[in-house]
């Protein structure tokens, strides 16, 4: 089958990783960090999010281009799987600059803009990863997808993060999800929206056992969620598309987007809008701090419209 991965992927996963750390081919920097899991309480809901302050930050590109793509040869030493996917389309490889251990990326072989939504091939790979992650580790796997200027994304060419999220931690899109039965993409039904969340955002729960998905079905669910984001940067007047992309083997989430930086100060990408802020300096911890996780979500994003009627001026 196309999609087939090794037996022994994540095995290898946990072995490159260490061997890559050891070498220093993989530059760790959460082994100085500091983190605080917090919970807030808004409206009916309560929310938790976690500040990681780093201590030090080692050389990571701020942004790349496509003369200097870092994805167009990726290093041997960082290289998981050469090929996967349908005629060797995508290539697995790790995160150079990880926060949080085994960090990886799905990237396509040839260059393709990190603006052009995910494809089929792309969803069916990405959830074929995260199911099998998820099986063999018991860690707790989400992807991640910053697409677009104002997504926070650094690098152009096309790649799909993975990364774990701290023991106990729920993710937004996650505790929404619980509350619902599977989304059925169709123009008749309307994905979750959390009210007590500041920020627009679309989830759709996914059938919870793999053999009731049709992996054609993906699609479906990515458009009917990118469909609603359109919208609201119709609605608000964006000069671009830039939305956060989050999925498990349980959801996914659409976030639209409208600033990839807050306050000129500390960078959101779709870690964000799982509730997960990385502060480089102390400052930015503060800043965090003072004006609260969730303002910044907001202002980062659009407002919330939970509750508004859909019109035919609607995607
Ligand atoms: P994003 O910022 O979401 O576009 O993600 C790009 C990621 O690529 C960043 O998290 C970087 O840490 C990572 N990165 C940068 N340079 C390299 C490299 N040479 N090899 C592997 N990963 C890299
Ligand atoms: P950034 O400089 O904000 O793009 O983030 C640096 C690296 O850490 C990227 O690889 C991100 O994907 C990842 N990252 C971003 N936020 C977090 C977070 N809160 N916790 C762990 N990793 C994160």
């Amino acid at each position: 089958m196309i999609y087939d991965l090794p037996s022994n992927f994540y095995d290898t996963l946990d072995q490159k990783y260490h061997v890559a750390v050891e070498n220093d081919d993989i530059k760790f920097n959460g082994g100085s960090a500091i983190s605080k899991l917090e919970q807030q309480k808004i409206g009916d809901s309560t929310f938790n999010y976690q500040i990681t302050l780093l201590s030090s930050l080692m050389h990571r590109p701020e942004k790349g281009s496509k003369e200097t793509n870092p994805f167009e040869k990726p290093e041997k030493e960082l290289t998981i799987l050469d090929s996967f996917g349908p005629d060797d389309e995508f290539k697995v490889v790790f995160n150079k600059f990880p926060v949080v251990p085994r960090h990886f990326m799905m990237i396509t072989r040839e260059f393709k803009s990190q603006d052009t939504p995910l494809s089929p091939s792309e969803l069916i790979g990405t959830y074929t990863l995260l199911n099998r992650v998820k099986n063999d580790s018991k860690e707790n796997w989400f992807a991640f997808y910053n697409s677009g200027p104002q997504s926070g994304a650094s690098q152009p060419h096309k790649h799909v993060q993975f990364m774990t999220l701290p023991d106990g931690f729920k993710a937004y899109g996650e505790q929404l999800a619980q509350t619902s039965a599977p989304f059925i993409p169709n123009q008749k039904n309307e994905p979750l929206q959390n009210k007590d969340l500041p920020f627009a955002h679309f989830a759709a729960p996914l059938p919870p056992n793999e053999l009731d998905l049709q992996h054609e079905d993906l699609t479906m669910y990515f458009v009917s969620l990118l469909q609603r984001c359109l919208t609201v940067l119709k609605q608000n007047g964006a000069k671009d598309i830039s939305y956060s992309f989050i999925m498990t083997t349980d959801y996914m989430m659409l976030v639209p987007r409208s600033n990839g930086v807050y306050k000129n100060t500390i960078g959101v990408n779709s870690c964000g809008y799982v509730g997960l802020f990385l502060c480089k300096n102390e400052e930015t911890q503060s800043l965090v701090n003072s004006d609260g996780p969730f303002k910044i979500l907001e202002s980062c994003g659009f407002p919330n419209t939970a509750g508004e009627p859909v019109d035919e001026y609607h995607y």
